[in-house]
């Protein structure tokens, strides 16, 4: 035994993105880059804003002593400041930087909340189709999962959130705009789910979490806004993530954000500290908080992916693929025209065409493409398209 059975068996139910990856890696070296279309990874194509590319010199540049160094767990101050004051402009929330910690990305921050807030045992609601890390990390901190399907439009089912909520309940995990659907969640909805974990403190006596995970929250199409989630739900915590809004996942670069008046505010925001470095995460990366201060505001263009959104769904809808058009963050989430979707992602596969099949996101029956890649790959891809749909009748 090299590794223990759990994560050999986590591996092997994690591995679809992988084997895409590795099948995308084969295809290219055999039939040669420009006829492999590569649709599998969320890792953006847009580069970083000049701003922040700006703003990174100036920091490599600056003469400061201990500007490398380890820090307060939470981060660094005048970071957090910012952030919390950015948030106050468009959340209307008297939130301060003691409210903020910063996180290696998103996913480093969920860890760190989850670690903070499970008991052994502690459920956690998870909508469907979700983002397959989720399962991982509640179980990393002894939580269990339960899915709650998304409605056939992707949007919230109320009903089946409040019949899933129980005395074990302790948080439940919301992702909008999603990955990977790219759905957003509308105000009303978000309001109306407030109103049920109210209705489930009151009867259980237990406090429950909204925990909302935003790495796409400056990703939002046709003029949308996100809604405030802090105006709809007072226990809410906000993960969010500089990865896609900069372009910058490999710098691992997020936060997390609690509502001012979340009960316990200050309790939570020392265990989501005290985790931050037991997890062995210790601190977020000192050079990317310092530029990140100085360039907050400016991100990368939504339009930029609206219009790889519009160009690909236009194609798609030619064609006759069926899909609900993505609110925000840069995922497509087709029907497969057969109930098991392996077999057709497959048969794409075979025309140079990588997707990933729905059931790595808990919805059999549909695939996701991320249309994070340049214009000409989505358009050179769409005959692949095309020929798999054919065949499938
Ligand atoms: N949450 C969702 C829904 C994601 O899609 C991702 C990354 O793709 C993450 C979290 C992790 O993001 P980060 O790179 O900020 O850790």
């Amino acid at each position: 035994m090299a590794i223990a059975e759990k994560i050999r068996a986590s591996m092997e139910r994690a591995s679809w993105i992988r084997k895409m990856f590795e099948e995308g890696a084969r295809l290219k070296a055999e039939r040669g880059e420009e006829k492999v279309f590569d649709f599998s990874l969320g890792n953006p194509c847009v580069e970083p804003p000049a701003r922040y590319l700006e703003a990174l010199e100036q920091c490599l540049r600056e003469p400061r002593q201990g500007k490398y160094g380890y820090m307060p767990n939470a981060g660094h101050h005048k970071t957090r400041e910012a952030i919390a004051a950015e948030i106050r402009s468009k959340r209307r929330v008297a939130i301060e930087g003691r409210h903020v910690v910063m996180t290696c990305g998103a996913a480093g921050g969920l860890n760190i909340v989850l670690k903070t807030v499970l008991d052994p045992g502690d459920e956690v609601l998870i909508l469907s189709p979700f983002f397959p890390e989720y399962l991982f990390y509640v179980d990393n901190h002894g939580g269990r999962p339960r899915i709650v399907p998304t409605r056939n439009d992707f949007a919230l089912d109320l009903g089946a959130i409040e019949s899933a909520l129980t005395d074990r309940t302790r948080a439940i995990l919301v992702n909008s705009p999603n990955n990977p659907t790219g759905r957003m969640y509308d105000l009303a909805s978000l309001r109306s789910l407030g109103g049920i974990l109210d209705k489930c403190r009151e009867k259980t006596g237990r406090q429950v979490f909204l925990v909302s995970d935003e790495p796409y929250a400056e990703i939002l199409f046709d003029s949308r806004r996100l809604p405030d989630l802090f105006g709809c739900y007072r226990d809410t915590i906000i993960v969010s993530s500089f990865s896609k809004s900069l372009s910058i996942p490999g710098e691992r670069l997020g936060y997390v954000a609690v509502n001012p008046a979340l009960e316990g505010a200050d309790v939570l925001v020392n265990g989501l500290t005290f985790c931050n470095r037991i997890l062995g995460f210790v601190n977020a990366p000192a050079t990317a908080q310092n530029a990140v201060s100085r360039a907050l505001g400016t991100y990368v263009q939504a339009a930029e992916y609206q219009r790889r959104r519009d160009l690909l769904c236009q194609g798609l809808r030619e064609i006759g693929y069926k899909f609900q058009l993505p609110d925000g963050a840069f995922y497509l989430f087709p029907q497969s025209p057969v109930a098991d979707e392996i077999p057709f992602v497959q048969a794409l596969m075979e025309q140079g065409v990588l997707v990933v099949p729905g059931s790595g996101f808990g919805a059999p029956g549909y695939f996701r493409i991320a249309f994070c890649v340049g214009a000409a790959v989505l358009r050179n891809a769409l005959p692949g398209f095309a020929a798999a749909l054919k065949r499938f009748g």
